[in-house]
Order: structure tokens, then sequence, then C-alpha cells
């Protein structure tokens, strides 16, 4: 049976190279890879010699006739994906590429015009920092010192990634394995701007990477935000994941209900985690003391509120797959769904599914569509979420005692490097820093402060490699 991608992939494109008869699309040079929610292998073409297997870092292949029953729609998941008439291609032209191999990655190990060694520091150690470093440490001249504020590297990948999705959090395997290079300098506890200055980083090598990521939340902007009992899902993220940061930022579980506002994966993940049973989670590497606050929970339901429809619905279908199948208990109140005018996508009949489901009666979570929070209700502290029905008058009163606005992401701007206040990112073409459209000599970005808080871990991957093919053309066009 052909092989099948299944929930963990996070898209870093690593079996489309290993592949020898290219059945997994979309590949980097195809037009939807960057909107794609995990990639396909075909079926009709796939013949299973499991190459892809092995170069996964994450897990996330397996052999048809070894899928887990838990991850089983998945093989309908990767068929629809070259079924006629293709979805994909009624956006995008079909690419003859398709079904010839691809050419092999022609790399030169040395460059003959860049210095010798070539001294690059790289700001950050999270999933785009370590994509950079793997690809200049691919030439022999390459030297990187990295520096990291915290005292463990990886990012969020380590710090943001769920505790249950172990199979995800394995990747930090492949970033160990990178890290192990000689070459390669990691400084934990070293922030740039506080113990060393970007100036100084930019005198003492040939070139830098500022791979720092978006750390900020984008506030919700409505009355009683403020209120205690209201707090942004990244902290509870930070907290249930053992960050530094958010030691002291244990959420009020004294409550039945918790609201999380916004439907994307992070507002799933921390649904989850939430509503999961303490033993599952104990086997995890979630934080002791937020394992210790879980099992004295009070929460019983989780709302997880979209503001549009369900077939708006921010969160993936791997995600929702996972949630579906898992352990996890999820419901959707049919009447969310009768009025949505839209042909049955595969979430939408995943969603009409689970609503004919008979409704969870332990710890449950409960997804909510069309609903647009318009004050948190309470006075000493949040007792609950006023909501109206998008687009209305029309309101709904949950009552809640925490309230985890997860709106989304956003790039703070870095001291010395012009900023894109549009986009939340440092500006830039192609991962070389511009002011006022011109090139800043020696100073590139990579990741989410590159391109912003999209998509998946091995996304960082092509955006890391097009930032270093820069870097190394333009040390090369200095000599
Ligand atoms: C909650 C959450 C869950 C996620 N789950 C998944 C998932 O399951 N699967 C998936 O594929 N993707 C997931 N993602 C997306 C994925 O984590 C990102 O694509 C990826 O981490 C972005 O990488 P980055 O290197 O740009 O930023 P980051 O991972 O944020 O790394 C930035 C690093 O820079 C360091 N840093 C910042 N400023 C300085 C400074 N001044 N000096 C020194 N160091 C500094 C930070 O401490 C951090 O280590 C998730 C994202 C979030 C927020
Ligand atoms: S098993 Fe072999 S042929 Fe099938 S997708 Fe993987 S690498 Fe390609
Ligand atoms: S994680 Fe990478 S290697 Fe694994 S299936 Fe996804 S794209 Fe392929």
């Amino acid at each position: 049976m052909p092989h099948v991608v299944t929930q963990a992939c996070c898209g870093d494109a690593s079996c489309v190279y290993a592949c020898p008869v290219n059945c997994i699309h979309p590949t980097p040079d195809e037009p939807d890879f960057g909107i794609a929610e995990m990639l396909y292998i075909d079926p009709a073409t796939c013949v299973d010699c499991g190459a892809c297997v092995t170069a996964c870092p994450v897990g996330a292949i397996v052999p048809g006739h070894r899928i887990p029953e838990t991850q089983e729609r998945f093989t309908a998941v990767n068929a629809a994906r070259y079924a006629e008439p293709d979805p994909a291609a009624a956006r995008f032209p079909v690419d003859a590429r398709w079904r010839k191999p691809l050419a092999p990655v022609d790399r030169p190990k040395a460059l003959a015009d860049v210095p010798d060694p070539l001294h690059v520091a790289i700001v950050g150690s999270g999933p785009s920092a370590m994509y950079a470093a793997d690809e200049l440490l691919k030439h022999r001249q390459a030297r990187v010192t990295m520096f990291e504020r915290l005292s463990e590297p990886f990012g969020l990948a380590r710090f943001g990634v769920a505790p249950d999705h172990q199979s995800t959090r394995s990747v930090v395997n492949l970033f160990n394995a990178i890290a192990g290079d000689p070459q390669l300098e990691i400084l934990l506890n070293s922030e740039i701007g506080r113990d060393v200055t970007l100036e100084q980083l930019r005198e003492q090598f040939h070139a830098v990477i500022w791979a720092g990521g978006a750390p900020t939340d984008r506030p919700l902007e409505i009355p009683g935000a403020d209120l205690p009992g209201v707090q942004s899902a990244t902290s509870v993220v930070g907290w249930y994941n053992g960050h530094p940061d958010f030691t002291d930022a244990a959420p009020a579980l004294d409550t039945e209900r918790a609201v999380v506002i916004g439907n994307g994966n992070v507002a799933l993940d921390v649904a989850r985690i939430l509503t999961s049973d303490p033993d599952r989670l104990a086997a995890t590497d979630i934080s002791r003391d937020a394992l210790a606050a879980l099992r004295g929970s009070a929460v019983r339901e989780v709302v997880v509120v979209g503001r549009r429809g369900p077939e708006h619905a921010a969160f993936t279908l791997p995600e929702l797959i996972g949630l579906a199948d898992g352990p996890a208990h999820v419901w959707v109140d049919p009447a969310d769904l009768a009025h949505v005018d839209h042909p049955d996508s595969e979430k939408l009949a995943l969603l009409r599914e689970i609503s004919a489901r008979p409704r969870p009666s332990g710890p449950r979570i409960r997804l909510a569509f069309g609903l647009t929070p318009d004050r948190v209700c309470g006075d000493r502290r949040a007792a609950g979420v006023r909501l109206l029905r998008t687009g209305t008058d029309d309101a709904v009163e949950l009552t809640a005692g925490l309230v985890l606005p997860a709106i989304g992401y956003r790039g703070r701007p870095v001291p010395g490097l012009p900023f894109d206040a549009e986009r939340g990112t440092v500006a830039n073409l192609g991962g070389r820093v511009t002011e006022n459209g011109l090139p800043v000599p020696g100073m590139y970005v990579t990741g989410w402060i590159k391109r912003g808080p999209s998509g998946f871990i091995g996304t960082n991957k092509t955006d890391s490699r097009e930032t270093v093919d820069h870097l190394l053309a333009d040390v090369a066009a200095r000599r």
C-alpha cells in the first residue's frame, strides 16, 4: 500500500528530495507550497520504497498498511489531493513537472569567492536559525555563532509546540544533530541588545542573520480585556511548556468554563491541553508545575470561538482530524453549521460528522463559530464573555472565569533595524534587510520576523535557504 503523510507533517519538504519518483507535492517550487497545510503523497505513483520515511524529521510518513487508527483519515486526505478534479489544480495550473523526477539539488560545498573562514552570526536558535545554520554549514568555509537569549535552544520548537504533539517535537533531534556540527557555536543566555549590541555583532562578523521570531500577541481590544482572568493563549502555552518568561503565568483553573478567542491551531492546542486527562499528559514533557495545576483544575469545558463561519475556520484540517480522532472530547452545535452557504470542504464535512456525535459528558472542547467578542464581563475578575453573532446585534453570553485571546502573533521592532509596521516584520527583500528599499550591507533576516507568523516549522527551511543564498551571493560579490 502506498505511503501516507499524517498529522505531524511540518512541511520541511525533506521527503520531496528523497522520493525517487517525485510523487510528494506540493514541492517548494510549486505555487501552493506556501499555503499548503501539509504535503501529500500521490498513491497512484508511490512505489513504496520508504525513502521518504527515513528523510522525515518528525516521523510523519507511514506505510499504508501500518497506519494507526487515529491517523486513518489521512489516507483519503493524501489521495484527495490527486483526485480529479484536483482542487489545487483548479486554483493553480498543473505543472508539467509533476510526474517527472526532480533534478537533484546541486549545491557547491565550497564557494570560490567567499572569505575563508566566513564568520556569520545568527540571532536566535529557533527553527529558522537552525535551518539557516544548516544551510551555511554545507559550505566548508562557514563558521556560525548563534546567540540565544534563553537558557535552552530551539525557540518555539521547544517552547511552543504542544507537549502532546511528541512527533512534531521530535524535530528537536534534527536540530540537536545540526547543533553538533563543530563549526557551529551556540551561546545561550546571550541576548542581543542586552548582553551584546547589534553594532558589535556587525563589526565582528562578515554577516548577521536576525532570526528572533515574532513574539508579541495581538491584543484583544474590547472592554474588560484587562481584567484578571484574561490572559493571552501564548502565556498559557509558555506556562505549560516551562518557558522561563512564563513561570508565573499559571491560568485561573478554578472555573468550569474557559473561552478561547480565535480558532487557529494554537487555540486548539490550548483547548486540548486544558481538557486533557492529566495522566496522559504525565507521559509528556509538560512542565511539572503545569501538570500539578491541571490535576486540580475545575475546567469542564473550553469554548473555542471563531468570528467567522465554520467554512472559514482558521485551524488546519490535520489538526481537526487530530482532535476528532484523538483522545480529546470535542463537539460542535449543529445549529452552528445549519446556515452554511458553502459547498462542503473536507474540513466542513468533518465538522458535520462531529456535530452528529452525542455531546461528550467529560471535560470537552466546543468549537463555536460566527461570534464576535464584544466585552469581557465581570467586576474584579472575568466572569464571562459577551459575544455578538457576527454582523448582527444579537448577543450571546457565556459564563467563564478564564478568557484566553489567541488572535495571532506579531513581530516587535528590532532596535537598529528598519521595521515594516504594516507586516510586523523587519523590512526586507528575500531576507536582505532593506532601508528605503536599499539593502543594508551584511544584515539579513529569516523566519517569522522575515515573513510574518505563518507556516509550519518546516516552512522555515525554504525561507532560510533563500536568505542564506542571498547572503552568500552578497559576500561573494563584495570581494
Ligand atoms: C504556540 C505555537 C505552537 C506551534 N506549534 C507548531 C506545530 O505543532 N507544528 C509546526 O510545524 N509549527 C508550529 N508552530 C510554528 C513554529 O513554531 C514556527 O514556524 C517557528 O518556531 C518560527 O521559527 P523562528 O525561528 O522564526 O522563531 P522562534 O521559534 O520564535 O525562535 C526565535 C528565537 O530567537 C530568540 N531570540 C529572540 N530575540 C532574541 C535576542 N534579542 N537575542 C537572542 N535571542 C533572541 C528566542 O528566544 C527564540 O529562541 C507553532 C507556533 C506557536 C506560536
Ligand atoms: S515510499 Fe518512496 S515512492 Fe512512496 S512517497 Fe515515499 S519516497 Fe516516494
Ligand atoms: S515533515 Fe517534511 S519530510 Fe515529513 S512529511 Fe512533512 S514535508 Fe515530508
